[in-house]
């Protein structure tokens, strides 16, 4: 069978040629440790601190405050299991009801072990209103958590404005910038976010490697314990092939940024238009403020996973609702609080384009989708009509 044309950058990103290139010297022969003194282990330390300073450049920051990690979801739950451990007199935390499964479960661990949790609304985009943030902080509150731009449905949040608010409080705010990186302008000189979470694997670099960004002077415990790399707030042997990838990967992001954001958003347009002449096929999220990549869809009377099987089997991979909801047939959290009904939020399929997609890729994708759409639904019990 000839390779399905891929619609599921969202969930992850084909390994970028230049990037395995960068990273196949680190994988081959002696690597050496980067806390090692001898010549092999300054080497791979000098590859690490590289990186370092390509992640720092992507969103603004000094490389001294850029942390490699496991990924976005140990970036996600260092930053808010470390900055409520590093403020235990603060009890209380605001999240918004929009949030990846890595701050979402993280902070519903912490509400076990007794904190309380605010959780904010959203409009029907999944806009978080930055008065009811203002209203909700107390003098007891650990951190807000507030996504850059939502894996799902694509919105991006108005962050700036959160954390000033956050900043005149005197509160750190947390951004899982996972998916808004490489997409939208990320400057954390501009935007004083306390903390910001990294996944290479969104960027085609390599899966299983991420970082935090901490502001200078935000205090944070580590979750990870031992040997003290990453200047003690995450230790282990470091990643040296996958921080080497992730470096080149985010170099060629903020290289190649106008060229492959313009990309994206005539793809994606080119998609929301054909889609949405079908009846009862509507997009979800903002209309504007929403990620270069984003298709998301409620489709009336089909359910999600027939449609991502159907397209598959015609050769076209694309997302159910969140490709990072795992378990189990639960209705998505992030469509519940913007306001859609549990049956709803099973209709609805996510399309995300990347920087490899062509015109004529979408061309008969728009012809596969409105067939799959007609048949399923000719099929479907869901079909009330
Ligand atoms: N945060 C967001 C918004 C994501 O979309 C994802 C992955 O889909 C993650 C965090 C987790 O990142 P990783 O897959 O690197 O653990």
């Amino acid at each position: 069978m000839a390779d399905s044309v891929y619609l599921d950058y969202a969930a992850t990103s084909p390994l970028d040629g230049r990037v395995l290139e960068a990273m196949l010297p680190h994988l081959q022969g002696l690597r050496g440790n980067a806390s090692s003194l001898h010549a092999p282990g300054a080497a791979s330390h000098e590859a690490i601190e590289a990186a370092r300073e390509s992640v720092a450049a992507l969103i603004g920051a000094s490389p001294g405050d850029i942390t490699f990690t496991g990924g976005g979801t140990e970036s996600d739950n260092l930053a808010v299991l470390g900055l409520a451990r590093a403020n235990p007199e603060k009890r209380h935390i605001v999240v918004s009801p929009v949030e990846h499964a890595a701050v979402r479960e993280s902070v519903r661990h912490l509400e076990q072990e007794g904190y309380e949790v605010t959780r904010l609304g959203v409009d029907g985009h999944g806009i978080v209103d930055p008065e009811e943030l203002e209203r909700a902080l107390r003098p007891d509150t650990a951190f807000v958590a507030v996504m850059w731009a939502n894996n799902e449905v694509g919105t991006v949040e108005p962050v700036e404005e959160l954390a000033r608010i956050c900043i005149e409080k005197g509160v750190p705010l947390h951004a899982d910038a996972v998916q808004a990186a490489g997409r939208v302008p990320l400057d954390v000189g501009r935007v004083p976010v306390s903390t910001l979470a990294l996944s290479s694997h969104k960027i085609y670099g390599p899966q299983g490697v991420g970082a935090l960004y901490v502001r200078e002077g935000v205090k944070l415990e580590p979750v990870i314990f031992g040997g003290g790399q990453e200047k003690g707030l995450r230790s282990g042997t470091e990643n040296l092939a996958g921080i080497a990838g992730f470096g080149a990967a985010a170099r060629f992001a903020a290289e190649e940024f106008e060229e492959r954001t313009r990309h994206e958003k005539e793809l994606r347009d080119r998609i929301v238009e054909g889609v949405t002449t079908i009846p009862g096929v509507r997009l979800n999220g903002h209309p504007e403020m929403r990620l270069p990549n984003n298709v998301h869809l409620t489709v009336e009377g089909v359910e999600s996973e027939s449609l991502v099987l159907f397209l598959d089997a015609l050769g076209y991979a694309i997302g159910r609702g969140s490709a990072c909801a795992s378990s189990g047939h639960k209705a998505s959290p992030v469509l519940l609080a913007m306001g859609q009904g549990e049956r709803e939020a099973f209709s609805a399929v996510r399309i995300t384009v990347g920087k490899d997609n062509t015109s004529e890729e979408i061309d008969g994708f728009l012809e596969a989708f409105s067939r799959a759409v007609e048949q399923l639904r000719e099929l479907s019990p869901l079909q009330t009509s």
